[in-house]
């Protein structure tokens, strides 16, 4: 046997160990047993691939590496100074002050989740969203659950397995992270009967498809891309014509869904929620963290009928929302009904923020790095699934560009990645970019301390 194995360490000889036994006033006699099983195993692999055996050192060192990754949690904020407003990667909508204080208390406490007050029997718990959402919408009821993503699969699985659902060729796309209709469909066991071409679907391509096997009509809000050219959709309100001719719903899933008016800022006109519901919708379905701009969930407005039997699908208890969700989505519905998402949510506050503001903290942010930063024009996009082609006009800090030494704008923006609280930007052709729209104004103070950290390092 190779003698490097009989210099390792026995378990006991390493838990007794000075910097070990302090530990084990922190933590579990069993994980450090473990930790330190794992260790010796680890090294026992390196003996036998002919490596020596390790020292005694090295093997504490690496106990107490794996604690200490072991307890940092992974999940921490960071600051979106990318110019993607709903960045899903980062987390898309932040919510109002108000909405976080909702969810710390439902959080801290028992709540009335599913319980009337008013007989102590078992309530719903929609009942704290589902009339605000009716008022919002105009629509006869409201169900709400874990995402959009779940909202589609339970309505397609509820209403149309085994049966035929049309929807456009042009609108069976990929929202990304894996969520195709097509794929979607198939979970949920409705057929889909894809009609029209890639570029254009009339309403005449939907009519030849209906079948007594036809139990609706879908709409697929294109949210993640554009077409330009000769292009043409049938729009809602012919699809509603002629589903009601023949009796079949339409389901509109309009993917972000919208209570303000996105044209009023110089975007591109974002489907809006009551529209739909007006315009005669069964089920309209949306994300609640795109541009409702609260937590995540999957909010669907429309026919009692409809809603009835979503609720009481099995499905529809898998892909239920939790009470902390619940409690910011209701106080994010309140601001919309009290007039005042545009100061209250984020979102809104993001895109309704003035250039002329976004431009003083550009100034500021550009400062702290002294002369190797500039102010630029820019653009915001609003993204996350909604508003493909639109953005705003914004002021960007930009960093480094003509430099000698390629990559520099990756190396800056690393740096700013291992920042204590990491500050991501973009590049664009080996210029660091970073737009302060998408920053809330309460974390300048965190990106000037990083912006001035950058700059120390490159003197
Ligand atoms: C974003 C999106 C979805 C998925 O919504 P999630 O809330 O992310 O699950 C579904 N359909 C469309 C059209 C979308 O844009």
């Amino acid at each position: 046997m190779n003698s490097e194995f009989r210099h390792l360490p026995s378990v006991d000889r390493l838990l007794a160990d000075r910097r070990l036994k302090r530990l084990s006033q922190t933590y579990s006699h069993t994980l450090l047993v473990d930790l330190v099983r794992r260790q010796l195993e680890d090294a026992r692999q390196a003996i036998s691939a002919g490596s020596p055996c390790p020292p005694l050192d090295d093997i504490v060192a690496a106990v107490s590496a794996q604690l200490n990754f072991l307890e940092s949690p992974s999940l921490h904020p960071a600051v979106n100074a990318t110019g993607v407003i709903l960045h899903t990667n980062l987390g898309r909508a932040l919510l109002s002050q108000e909405a976080i204080s909702a969810m710390d208390a439902v959080a801290a406490g028992y709540c009335n989740l599913e319980y009337d007050l008013d007989s102590g029997r078992r309530g719903s718990r929609q009942v704290h969203v589902e009339p605000l959402l009716c008022q919002l919408s105009g629509a006869e009821a409201a169900l709400v659950v874990n995402n959009n993503a779940a909202g589609v699969l339970l309505a397609l699985t509820a209403l149309a397995k085994r049966k035929e659902v049309i929807v456009s060729r042009g609108q069976a796309v990929e929202i990304g992270g894996s969520f195709r209709i097509p794929d979607v469909m198939r979970q949920s066991g409705a057929k889909l009967v894809e009609v029209g071409t890639t570029n254009c679907t009339y309403i005449a391509d939907y009519e030849q498809a209906l079948s007594p096997r036809t139990v609706a009509l879908m709409r697929v809000h294109a949210s993640n891309f554009r077409q330009i050219g000769f292009i043409h959709q049938a729009s809602l309100e012919e699809l509603i014509d002629l589903a009601k001719c023949r009796s079949v719903p339409v389901f509109d899933d309009l993917g972000s869904g919208c209570f303000l008016d996105t044209a009023a800022f110089g975007l591109d006109p974002e489907p809006m929620v009551p529209q739909s519901v007006s315009a005669g919708a069964a089920l309209t379905l949306f994300s609640g963290d795109k541009l409702v701009g609260g937590p995540q969930a999957g909010i669907i407005v429309g026919r009692q009928e409809y809603i009835a039997k979503l609720r009481r699908h099995p499905l529809a208890r898998a892909v239920r929302i939790d009470k902390i969700r619940l409690a910011g989505m209701a106080v994010t519905l309140i601001h919309y009904l009290k007039g005042e998402a545009l100061t209250k949510i984020p979102v809104w506050r993001m895109i309704s923020t003035p250039i002329t503001e976004i431009d003083r903290r550009a100034h500021l942010w550009a400062q702290a790095l002294g002369s190797r930063a500039k102010v630029t024009d820019g653009e915001t996009m609003v993204g996350g699934g909604s508003l493909p082609g639109g953005t705003l006009p914004t002021k960007l800090v930009a960093v480094g560009g003509k430099s000698r030494s390629p990559g520099r704008a990756q190396s800056l923006a690393q740096k700013l990645r291992f920042q204590k609280v990491p500050v991501i930007g973009r590049i664009n052709e080996d210029i660091l970019l970073l737009d302060p729209r998408t920053v809330l104004p309460d974390e300048d103070k965190v990106v000037l301390g990083a912006l001035r950290d950058l700059a120390a390092g490159l003197k």
